[in-house]
């Protein structure tokens, strides 16, 4: 197995020595929208701890995309990042619908920090309708596979595809990462969410390597629970909650959701953590509308800011930080989003953090944390033991309005003087032929699955090629999947209503 814990704690990576802690240089990317109001109060804020901070001010957004560079994210930002390995951030925007791939993303990505840390707690003196309830968990989102590996393509012009990619290696990662962060925080349970009722394969990956690894850390109670489920628990009974771990696109939309039970996304922080590289923003986005209006709040930046500290062995400091906010809320100081009668700017809030350094709330604690120990895995490979691989048969996804039984007889026919039989089709994801449901509307978006004529032969490479060759006589193929037995079970799902 080659994801392994690493035992170096990361702030011991900062060339800290006793007595005297090290300047450590941080990329500071100010961001789109309200992004430079906000990192420009929580950088006050950092300064004002004494901590040794030397910043470098990089760009990376829109204004980075209408420079012409459609990455979003410039050579120098790069750089800096290769060479500082931290990162505070403020938000990015990115065109919905159209044009430019996230510039967020890419920057997750590109340094492979793999897992979003994004706690949640309930603050005081923030009204909302679950105050007092003692909500204090923590989302842990897979950050650079799944949906978001981005990897889409028309089909047909009018059928979209986007290609949900997640891998074992990546699993544990994340999984690992979750369990570590309940053992430095002294938590006991961890729910897995995933769709695995429904994505076996994908989903069902992160929740088999979840309990899989479970054992190894017998003092915290470890649940899987269907994600659909956990919105709905979340909603209710957000305080049964510790820890949840959960793949990209859902950990994403449930991040979003817990933040909205603590007093939205103005109070939501996050880390994005890699064995190299660390990355801490806001979840919030930027805001456009109350852009340059000293209205946004800073406390998810501040917060973020404070799990900086804390990734750098800033202990004090990041308790100093997370205190002086406490009071600060629990005193009524508040920007727009809490409070509409007398609410305090952007700034004015930060300057009244600062006036708070030194104060503890009675009622609110800075939790107690032991150094956070990273999993790193090996540079290439996958992390699966080799097992037997078998080629079984072979799915070609095909363009035609031919109605299904017209297809089927057609492929049929293609099919004869080939190593190959028909053995259905389905229509994005429900069978249509033989005895489809009347029901389904079809769209111009055919899978087609063939296994050999003879019952359990290998399928090589060529006999593929040659059914291809068949096939484009008579339609637009667009893609081929091949059917791997892998350890002599499928590595595919059936469709919808096929035996
Ligand atoms: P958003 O910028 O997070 O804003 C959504 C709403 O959340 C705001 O209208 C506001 O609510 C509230 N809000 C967010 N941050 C706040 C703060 N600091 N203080 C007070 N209220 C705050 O989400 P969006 O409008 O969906 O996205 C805007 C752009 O940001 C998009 O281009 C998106 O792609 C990008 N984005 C970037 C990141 C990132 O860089 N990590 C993350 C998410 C989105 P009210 O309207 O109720 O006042």
């Amino acid at each position: 197995m080659s994801v392994v814990i690493e035992r170096e704690p990361a702030e011991a990576k900062g060339g800290a020595v006793a007595g005297e802690r090290a300047v450590r240089t941080v990329t500071l990317i100010p961001g789109d929208g309200i992004g430079p109001e906000v990192t420009a109060a929580a950088r006050r804020v950092l300064e004002a701890t004494g901590v040794r901070l030397d910043w470098e001010v990089r760009e990376a957004g829109a204004s980075v995309f209408r420079q012409g560079l459609s990455s979003g994210v410039p050579e120098e930002t790069i750089e800096s990042i290769r060479k500082t390995r931290l990162v505070l951030k403020g938000p990015l925007e990115t065109p919905v619908g159209f044009g430019e791939k996230s510039a967020n993303v890419t920057l997750r990505k590109l340094f492979e920090t793999y897992a979003n840390v994004r706690p949640v707690r309930e603050m005081p003196g923030v009204p909302t309708p679950y105050a007092g309830r003692g909500i204090d968990l923590i989302i842990v989102r897979e950050n650079v596979e799944d949906l978001y590996a981005g990897i889409e393509h028309m089909q047909t012009p009018g059928v979209a595809q986007c290609l949900k990619l997640m891998s074992r290696k990546g699993c544990e990662k994340i999984v690992r990462i979750a369990f570590e962060l309940a053992v430095a925080e002294g938590r006991t349970s961890i729910h897995c969410a995933t769709k695995a009722n429904i994505m076996k394969l994908t989903e069902g990956l992160l929740k088999r390597t979840f309990e899989e690894i479970a054992p190894e850390y017998p003092q915290i109670r470890a649940e899987h629970i269907i994600v659909d489920n956990a919105a709905h628990q979340l909603v209710r009974f957000p305080e049964a909650f510790e820890i949840l771990v959960m793949s990209n696109m859902n950990g994403d939309i449930l991040s979003d959701l817990t933040s909205g039970l603590v007093g939205g996304l103005g109070f939501a922080p996050s880390a994005n953590l890699g064995s190299e590289v660390a990355i801490f923003e806001a979840v919030h986005g930027s805001a456009p509308k109350y852009a340059g209006k000293d209205v946004a709040n800073p406390t998810a930046v501040l917060l973020s800011a404070v799990l900086m500290l804390r990734h750098l062995g800033e202990i004090e400091a990041a308790a100093r930080v997370e205190n002086a906010l406490f009071v600060t809320l629990e005193k009524g100081i508040h920007t727009r989003d809490v409070s509409k009668s007398d609410a305090v700017g952007t700034q004015k809030f930060a300057d009244a953090v600062i006036a708070n350094f030194g104060w503890i709330s009675e009622h609110w604690h800075a939790r107690d944390y032991r150094p956070l120990r990273m999993p790193v895995s090996a540079a290439h490979g996958a992390i699966v033991p080799a097992v037997p691989r078998k080629t079984a048969g072979v799915d070609v996804f095909v363009e035609t309005d031919l109605a299904p039984n017209a297809l089927g007889a057609s492929l049929e026919d293609l099919a004869l003087e080939t190593q190959f039989a028909l053995k259905m089709v389905s229509n994005r994801g429900t069978k249509v032929y033989p005895m489809g449901s009347a029901m389904t509307d079809c769209v111009d978006h055919f899978r087609c699955r063939f296994f050999p004529r003879q019952p359990g032969a290998e399928v090589l490479d060529g006999a593929i090629l040659d059914l291809l060759s068949r096939i484009t006589r008579r339609y637009r193929w667009m893609h081929v999947e091949k059917l791997e037995e892998i350890g002599g079970k499928p590595g595919w799902t059936k469709a919808q209503g096929e035996d």
